[in-house]
């Protein structure tokens, strides 16, 4: 399911690439969009869904130039649509010199299925980073993209613009109630598992 991760732009954003039976889901496209482009020709995929975990300018960037590219539609929680429109929320005014990522195409809200071939893919509203921070669970894959929810050994940060650290622990325990087996693919540094998070992330 996971084709292929790139790690993507001076934040090092990981920019997943999913494909299943011709269709594909690209989650935080950071940057790279030529690196993106080329995947999906090789897997002659065809990209159905660009998924924002969250708004930051770091996992959205390229994602308008994406959408032009491909047609594809751009999804993302119903509460973070006013981040993604607006430049100094979203950083891009500091990082990224103001440029806008557009708009979504499609809102989401929690325990929404999307589907990608034969694959759910399960949105989880995970907000604290930001007010409309979202996972992304494959539970036949047993995978979960968490975007700037948990990373491995660490969770995300609260102290910027929107952020909330009771609803980040609240997020967090949510994640917790998954199987210890099931696959972590975080928006910035290595792969886990939620087992392993449980017994060693010094947050949780
Ligand atoms: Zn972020
Ligand atoms: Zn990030």
């Amino acid at each position: 399911m996971v084709l292929k991760a790139v790690k993507t732009g001076m934040l090092e954003s990981n920019c997943y690439i999913l494909g299943d039976s011709g269709e594909a889901a690209v989650i935080d496209p950071g940057a790279d969009l030529e690196e993106i482009m080329q995947a999906l020709d090789e897997h002659s995929l065809t990209l159905k869904y660009i998924i924002y975990t969250h708004a930051h300018f770091d996992h959205v960037a390229e994602g308008d130039k994406l959408r032009k590219e491909t047609g594809a539609k751009v999804v993302i929680h119903e509460d973070e649509a006013p981040i993604l429109e607006d430049p100094i929320l979203n950083g891009s005014a500091i990082f990224w010199s103001g440029k806008s990522a557009g708009s979504a195409d499609m809102l989401v809200r929690d325990a929404d299925v999307l589907k990608l071939g034969n694959a759910d893919l399960e949105i989880i509203h995970t907000p604290g980073h930001t007010p409309g921070g979202m996972c992304i669970l494959i539970r036949t894959d047993s995978c979960i993209f968490t975007g700037d929810t948990l990373f491995r050994l660490s969770v995300g940060r609260t102290d910027l613009g929107a952020g909330n650290t009771s609803q980040l622990m609240v997020s967090l325990q949510r994640l917790m109630e998954l199987g210890d087996e099931v696959k972590v693919y975080p928006g910035h540094g290595p792969s886990t598992q939620i087992g392993y998070e449980r017994k060693n992330n010094p947050w949780l």
